[in-house]
């Protein structure tokens, strides 16, 4: 006899009462992490040379161009994140801000 049960049905990342912060979050901050710690394409002479400088400032190192973008990659939805935090909104609060959007427009959907 089988006694594998499914304990909890899942709804949603973001749906319920639980911890602040969803898996969707930390699963997001892994591959972003893996991101950065990839060579990124340079804008200026196209290789894949560009490695982060510090927070937000990118060089390549083929042609020493050097440019800002998003903080842990050089252009991706994050840094929309990283430029809202530079206005003076803490991350975290930006990826909830963004995380509770989802949510409702998956509600308005469903
Ligand atoms: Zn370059």
């Amino acid at each position: 006899m089988k006694t594998v049960m499914v304990k909890m049905k899942k709804v949603g990342p973001t749906r319920g009462l639980g911890p602040r912060y969803g898996s969707s979050v930390r699963k997001r901050y892994i591959k972003v992490m893996a991101e950065m710690k990839k060579p990124h394409k340079c804008p200026q002479c196209g290789f894949p040379r560009v490695k982060r400088e510090s927070v937000g400032v990118w060089k390549c190192r083929k042609c020493g161009f050097k440019y800002t973008g998003g903080a842990y990659t050089p252009v991706t939805k994050l840094g929309v994140i990283a430029k809202r935090s530079a206005k003076g909104l803490p991350t975290e609060e930006a990826v909830k801000a963004e995380e509770k959007q989802a949510t409702e427009e998956e509600e308005e959907t469903a």
